[in-house]
């Protein structure tokens, strides 16, 4: 193994993780270096906002693999220490200690930050909090008690999750969003509105069309209470912030690299660099036969892409085609969504969402099934997988009729 033929790899996290191993498993031998800032080995980050949060699990449940692994295969690690910069021309990467890493291929999985709320205090309130790593869950857990006040801005993915697991600690919950339904970016007004019912059945006050307008702060610089655009003020004693991700592009930018809301890959991972792959939530990729370009925020396609990746720099590229999907654990609410919806013309709603808890939302597009989600039943989500693989031509009715199984319908 010489530094000529090595790999680097900047950001130790789902993708950084997946890839060196699937590199390996597709028979790379030269050496690869991980460099990640954060100080862990590799971890997942779906429970921070569930299992982890609510302490059911421990770090060491969290690796994505053994931490012995690394050593097993050869994998050169260095957690703690930040890439500052990558020069293209002499083809190495600069470590924020001033070492230089030669490399025959670069893979950036830098992942992404979450997007903070711009109000002045904010940055130096010790009980505001965001959630994207492990050091976030630490910080923000201990405040965690039993009949602790907690306010959560944004009722995305995270910030529901961070409320349900609040809920199950004993906390009293209040969701603040400024859109007219939760989950409105990701999901149909139907499927909004039976997260909401499962929440405000859960015991959280969901407030959506509220904006927030600023914030009260106590004498050590804490937030107090959040203010609404309506008057009203929000006593609390923990602030959470889930307002999305910002992806971290700035090294590929700064390199030169095309940034379009994420670094600029093709559908083998590679960038307009042949020696620089990008991997991840920090990607903008091609969309496959929907056209167009898309940022996936999950662990599903930080692993798809890894295994793209590998596959790419061993010589054997095979083309990124697998469908999105994704989850979500809310309570005893298991979502789980494969395809994309955007630009459905049609949702049609298998089961009920108003009572009980299991249903699937099918999105149609001219008359295929693009993408679903399915709540609380697996059985229907195998089967749903394969009608979007398929680009079913199913007629709404069909799909609602309880009475045909839905594997029939393929
Ligand atoms: P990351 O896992 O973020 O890893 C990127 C790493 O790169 C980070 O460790 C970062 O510190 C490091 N890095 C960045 N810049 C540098 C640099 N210059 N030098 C060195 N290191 C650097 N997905 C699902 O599919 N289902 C879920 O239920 C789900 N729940 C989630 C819950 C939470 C709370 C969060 C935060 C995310 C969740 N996700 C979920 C999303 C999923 O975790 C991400 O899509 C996935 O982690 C993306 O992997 P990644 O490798 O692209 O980025």
């Amino acid at each position: 193994r010489t530094a000529t033929d090595r790999i680097v790899v900047v950001g130790g996290g789902q993708s950084g993780a997946d890839f060196v191993a699937a590199l390996r498993m597709a028979g790379y031998q030269g050496l690869v270096t991980l460099v990640g800032e954060e100080p862990d080995y590799p971890y997942a980050r779906p429970p921070l906002s569930k299992a982890y949060l609510s302490g059911k699990v421990s770090v060491d449940d969290l690796y994505i693999r053994p931490p012995a692994m690394y050593e097993q295969q050869g994998i050169d690690l260095r957690t703690g220490i930040r890439v500052a910069a990558i020069d293209r021309t002499a083809r190495h990467v600069v470590l924020v200690d001033g070492e230089r890493l030669p490399y025959a291929h670069l893979v950036l999985a830098t992942g992404g930050r979450a997007r903070r709320l711009p109000a002045p205090g904010l940055d130096d309130a010790p009980n505001v909090h965001y959630l994207r790593t492990l050091a976030d869950v630490t910080a923000m857990r201990h405040r965690f008690v039993p009949g602790a006040r907690l306010v959560v801005v944004g009722a995305g993915y995270i910030g529901l999750e961070v409320a349900a697991t609040a809920r199950q600690l004993g906390l009293d919950v209040t969701v603040l969003e400024a859109l007219p339904r939760v989950l409105a970016r990701v999901t149909a007004p139907q499927v909004s509105a039976f997260y909401q019912r499962v929440h405000t059945e859960e015991g959280v006050d969901i407030r959506v069309d509220t904006a927030v307008t600023g914030f009260s702060f106590a004498l050590d610089g804490s937030v107090s209470a959040v203010e609404l655009k309506n008057g009203e003020r929000i006593d609390t004693d923990i602030v959470l912030v889930g307002i999305g991700l910002v992806p971290n592009t700035e090294l590929a930018e700064q390199a030169g690299l095309a940034v379009d809301s994420g670094i600029v890959v093709d559908e083998y991972c590679r960038t307009e660099d042949r020696a620089v792959l990008a991997i991840g939530d920090c990607t903008s990729h091609p969309c496959g036969e929907h056209g167009g370009r898309r940022r996936l925020e999950s662990v599903p396609n930080a692993s798809e892409q890894a295994r793209v990746a590998a596959a790419t720099i061993t010589g054997n590229p095979e083309p990124y085609t697998a469908i999105p999907w994704f989850w979500s654990d809310q309570y005893d609410v298991r979502l789980q969504t494969i395809g994309l919806s955007t630009g459905h013309d049609d949702v049609v709603i298998r089961g009920t969402t108003e009572t009980g808890r299991s249903f699937a939302a099918f999105y149609l597009k001219d008359g295929q099934v693009r993408a679903a989600d399915v709540i609380c039943s697996p059985r229907d989500f195998t089967a749903a997988r394969k009608l979007v693989a398929a680009r079913a031509r199913v007629g709404p009715e069909a799909l609602r009729d309880l009475s045909v199984p839905l594997k029939q319908l393929l």
